[in-house]
């Protein structure tokens, strides 16, 4: 894909004084930018982004991981590299900085404000259009290079951040992450409307902690619904991409920082990303 390809100036995006509302990356060339958002926090947005990155890498592509979830980021905790911190290298001409993205074991590029500021622990306290302008510079002041997929780890809900990242970055698609609990649905339908407002074209949904796999028998456990997975993905109008069970070890790898072993070696996830390649 273009990075001009969902540009509403297609004619003159890219060219020098073209009239392009799009942000593009400055250092490097990106195939296929994919959002995931989900409606309400909790649900599993970016442990989804996360598996659908190193499902990617699997797969052999370039990828890179951008946390626009800027109050409550987490992807660097995701890939257990918290304690590393991204450089930041100053440009020739005045203000111009370039950021180094950090490399997951795996080799997955990822910028994460947590890995520009001193501590993870210290919160953000700047309103909307800090917010935006020192995401809009993560997104396109970043290295990173030749990528196949980037994935952005997008705020939940419908408020200023995500629309900033739907109007102003090339996306190619979004992922939608959801619950089996119909007050999830409700507020995801927001997003996939608000999606449709924009042009945004949606990929599908994974229903996330969907069942519990009973361990003596071929039972799926739902915790939240008896409604199927299908069922919740009819009515968002999307197609279903997966259904993920509550995995306790998932959870436990991501505690021991070993997630990506732990998915390199699992076949369960693969699914996830079948219509994204
Ligand atoms: P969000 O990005 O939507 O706020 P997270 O991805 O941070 O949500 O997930 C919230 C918590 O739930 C995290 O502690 C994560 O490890 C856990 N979690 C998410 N999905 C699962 C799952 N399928 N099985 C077990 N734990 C999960």
């Amino acid at each position: 894909m273009s990075n001009c390809d969902n540009c509403a100036s297609k004619g003159s995006c890219g060219s020098v004084g073209g009239s392009c509302s799009k942000l593009f990356p400055r250092y490097g060339s990106v195939k296929n930018i994919i959002g995931v958002i989900s409606g309400k926090g909790g649900v599993g947005k970016s442990t989804i982004t996360g598996i659908a990155a190193l499902e990617l890498v699997k797969e052999g592509y370039r990828v890179g991981v951008l946390d626009a979830d800027i109050t409550g980021p987490s992807m660097p905790r995701f890939f257990g590299i918290n304690e590393k911190r991204a450089n930041i290298i100053q440009g020739q001409k005045e203000n111009e900085v370039q950021f180094e993205p950090v490399l997951s074991k795996s080799g997955i590029k990822v910028m994460s404000l947590n890995l520009l500021t001193e501590e993870e622990e210290q919160p953000v306290l700047w309103r909307g259009p800090v917010i935006n302008g020192v995401l809009n510079q993560m997104f396109s002041d970043t290295l990173w290079g030749e990528l196949d997929y980037l994935l952005i780890d997008m705020p939940p809900g419908t408020g200023d951040v995500a629309l900033t990242v739907m109007q102003s970055f090339p996306l190619s698609s979004l992922v939608i992450v959801s619950t089996p609990q119909d007050m999830v649905s409700m507020i995801v339908k927001k997003v996939v409307i608000m999606a449709q407002k924009l042009n945004v074209p949606i990929l599908g949904v994974v229903e996330n902690m969907s069942y519990v796999q009973c361990s003596s028998c071929d039972e799926k456990i739902r915790l939240f619904s008896r409604k199927s997975a299908e069922e919740q993905a009819e009515y968002l109008g999307l197609p279903l991409l997966e259904e993920m069970p509550v995995d306790i070890e998932l959870t436990e790898s991501l505690e021991a920082g070993e997630v990506e072993r732990y998915i390199f070696n699992t076949m369960k996830y693969k699914n996830i990303i079948g219509k994204l390649v």
